[in-house]
């Protein structure tokens, strides 16, 4: 099924801690992310972009509001549907988290091994596709300590792609990249994403890479505005 909107967000309050030591983090958040837009959410340090990314992801149970991923309602919903839901999203993360023991095609084929109906010669197949498109063809069989650190953020890409997900979350995947690597990386990583279709979240400070979206938010006060122009 498609839906007209990966993400609608509605009135999403979040708090950690219990009693006199709770502390509201969102606050009443609305958002809504057309299938197919790319859309960067930026905000201060601690104003909750991750904690409402891993609501966003399936990653978190969500406490009140609304959050409909990919038509699915995940305020409430069960253990199976959010993994359900997750089998749909690419995660990308500030540190690439390869395994270190891996190759990088090992690493992008294990993020197939929850699909049904796949042998392992097609896994590895995929993963060399995928590795080839975002310029790792001659790098498939080097263990992440062999690569640089924007050769590492490609093969998480690669990883977040191979499965053909309908939603990227990206949180900030060029933090610990310098301005080439991290350039080629959301680069590569929205061609791809544009060719299938995919919605991409991308959470950054990283001004340099603004131009990559459709749109661009930002979450303050526990609450999202529209970026005030830079
Ligand atoms: P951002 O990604 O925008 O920097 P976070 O979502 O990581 O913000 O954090 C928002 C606020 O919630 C911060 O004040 C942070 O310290 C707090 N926080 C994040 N995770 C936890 C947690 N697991 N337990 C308690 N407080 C947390
Ligand atoms: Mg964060």
């Amino acid at each position: 099924m498609t839906v007209a909107n990966a993400i609608v967000v509605q009135n999403l309050t979040y708090s950690y801690g219990e009693g006199a030591l709770r502390r509201p983090v969102l606050k009443g958040v609305d958002l809504t992310i057309k299938a197919g837009e790319i859309v960067i959410m930026t905000g201060p340090s601690g104003s909750g972009k991750t904690t409402l990314l891993t609501l966003i992801g399936a990653l978190r149970a969500a406490q009140e509001g609304s959050v409909k991923v990919l038509g699915q309602e995940l305020a409430g919903a069960s253990q199976r549907q959010m993994i359900q839901t997750r089998l749909d999203i690419g995660y990308i993360f500030q540190q690439h988290n390869l395994l270190k023991s891996l190759t990088a095609a090992q690493n992008v084929a294990m993020s197939l091994e929850l699909r049904d109906g796949l042998t392992t010669a097609q896994r590895r197949d995929m993963a060399h596709k995928i590795l080839a498109d975002v310029g790792l063809a001659d790098h498939v069989d080097k263990v992440p300590a062999q690569l640089s650190g924007g050769q590492k953020q490609r093969v998480s890409v690669a990883r977040a792609l191979v499965a053909k997900p309908k939603l990227i979350l990206a949180d900030e995947p060029t933090a610990s990249l310098d301005k080439v690597s991290g350039q080629e990386a959301v680069n590569i990583l929205k061609k791809l994403a544009r060719e299938q279709g995919t919605t991409i979240l991308l959470v950054t400070h990283d001004y340099r890479i603004h131009d990559i979206a459709d749109r661009v938010v930002e979450l303050e006060d526990g609450i999202i505005t529209p970026a005030k122009p830079a």
